[in-house]
């Protein structure tokens, strides 16, 4: 009954500064994880404020656009 899905985790950084900000699995999944702070969804869009530089990062629910919104 093991259930065993082939994780594929992406990171997340800030288009400005290129700070860590989370993780994206599956596509689909974004974790964002700080000392005080956990967030976990699923689908949709995000918006964080880096944490080191302030800048406002957007996520929607297709990460193929991390690395456009970076170049
Ligand atoms: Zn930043």
């Amino acid at each position: 009954m093991s259930e065993v899905k082939t994780m594929n985790t992406e990171k997340w950084h800030c288009v400005s500064c290129r700070f860590l900000l989370g993780y994206v699995e599956n596509k689909k999944t974004i974790r964002i994880k700080r000392k005080d702070l956990y967030i976990e969804f699923e689908g949709g869009k995000v918006t964080v404020l880096c944490p080191r530089c302030a800048k406002k990062n957007e996520l929607e629910d297709t990460p193929e656009k991390i690395q456009d919104i970076t170049s």
